[in-house]
Formats: C-alpha cells, structure tokens, sequence
C-alpha cells in the first residue's frame, strides 16, 4: 500500500481546492453584476423573491416627504438627471425606513428623501461629473441606488415647511470632508441633528457611510440585482 505524506494530501486538496474557490468567487461576482434592463426580466426576477419587489415609498409611508433633487435642476450636475421620479426602495428595506419614520414621528420628526433607486445610467451621468469613489458610485460596480437598496435622507420638523430638513451642516450632496460623519468641527445642535438620524437608522438596520451624513443602505443579504430601467417603464 502506498503511504501519502501529508505533503502530498496538503497539494492534492489545493489543486481541488484552488480551482473550486475561484469558480465560486467568478459566480458570485457574476451574480453581483447582473443587471436588469427591462421590465419583463424585472417581474421575471421578483416571482422568485417577492423581497425584492420595488415598494413606492410615498405611498408606503404615512407622512414621508420629498425633495427629489435629481429630478429638477437643484442638484450639484444643475441638471435634470431623470424625470418622474418615484421613490422605490425594495421591500425589506422600505419595512425598515416606515419603522424608523415611526420612531421619528414620536419625537416630532419626520423624514425626508431626496433619492432612493436610481437607474444605473443615472449613475454613469452622476459619475461623468464628480469622479470622485468617495462621493459617488462607480458605475462599473453600480451601487446600492441601483439595486433599489440605499436612500438618502435627511429628518424634517412633523410641523415644518415642506423641503426644509433641520440643520445638518451642509446640504445633501455636499463634496467636502464637513459632510463626513467623523468630521466634528460643527455646531452641537448639528451634531445632534446627524447622530439622531445616524442612530434611528442603525437601529433598523440600514447601514452608514462615513463620507455622506445623509446616504443609507440595505445589506445586499438578498441578491439584489442592478437595475437600469426608467421611473416610467418600472411605473407603466
Ligand atoms: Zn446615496
């Protein structure tokens, strides 16, 4: 009987092994990148998983306001960038925004979005303009506005005017290190301001990014697939 060194076992595996890994990291990365383009391979998508089925956020919660920049020419591009917007979020992550409207609603708050999903050749136009990785997605990746899972936010007084969030510091969509959430050189007030938005949406289970104080996501838990469909095609 032949005796194997452990040598020789140790080899063996990694040439199964090696092999294996990399084919599952190819599926993996294949399936992060699938995107979808049309409203037939959308539906076709959410018959296999009613979570990702896109939840129209006004509708869905009581109170929400919204101050969809990118619509009109108040954004940083000053241009329309896409036109009938509806704010979708998929289902678990817009259960989770309607806790957390509840939870501000409690305190006298309330929220407001300024973008959620995003077709992805938004993101390219948005891309051709900051070129920048730590303010916006690249479009090779496509990012969590694209899957319908991140959605940028603000908190508004239940008694204010419309469009007039409480003070954050900077406006949303500010380029510069005063937006980060580790930059602390603000008024106490803002700091306040930013922790209770920052810790409403922790509490349910969204996702911070250090560079926007107002950019929230869903873990993409769920195979969550890039979309590039309009506002109207996904409506119609
Ligand atoms: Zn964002």
């Amino acid at each position: 009987m032949r005796m194997v060194s452990d040598h020789q076992i140790n080899t063996q595996m990694k040439a199964i092994l090696v092999p294996l890994v990399f084919l599952l990291s190819l599926t993996t990365h294949a399936q992060q990148k699938t995107i979808i383009r049309t409203k037939t391979e959308l539906l076709a998508s959410l018959k296999n998983n009613p979570n990702k089925t896109l939840i129209n956020l006004s509708t869905y919660i009581p109170g929400i306001t919204l101050d969809i920049r990118y619509a009109t020419t108040n954004n940083f591009t000053h241009q329309i960038l896409y036109t009938n917007p509806i704010p979708y979020l998929r289902k678990p992550a817009a259960d989770a925004l309607k806790k957390v409207q509840a939870a501000l609603n409690k305190r006298g708050l309330r929220l407001i979005i300024y973008d959620a999903y995003r077709p992805l050749s938004v993101t390219q136009k948005i891309w051709d303009h900051v070129h920048d990785s730590r303010y916006a997605a690249n479009p090779t990746n496509g990012s969590g506005h694209n899957r319908g899972l991140s959605v940028d936010v603000s908190i508004i007084s239940i008694m204010g005017k419309e469009n007039t969030g409480l003070n954050m510091g900077t406006d949303f969509d500010n380029f510069t290190d005063t937006a980060a959430h580790t930059f602390k050189k603000l008024d106490q007030q803002v700091l306040i301001n930013r922790k209770r938005l920052k810790a409403t949406m922790e509490k349910h289970g969204f996702k911070s990014l250090n560079t926007e104080w107002w950019h929230y996501s869903w873990p993409n838990n769920g195979g969550y697939e890039l979309i590039d469909i309009s506002f109207e095609e996904i409506n119609n």
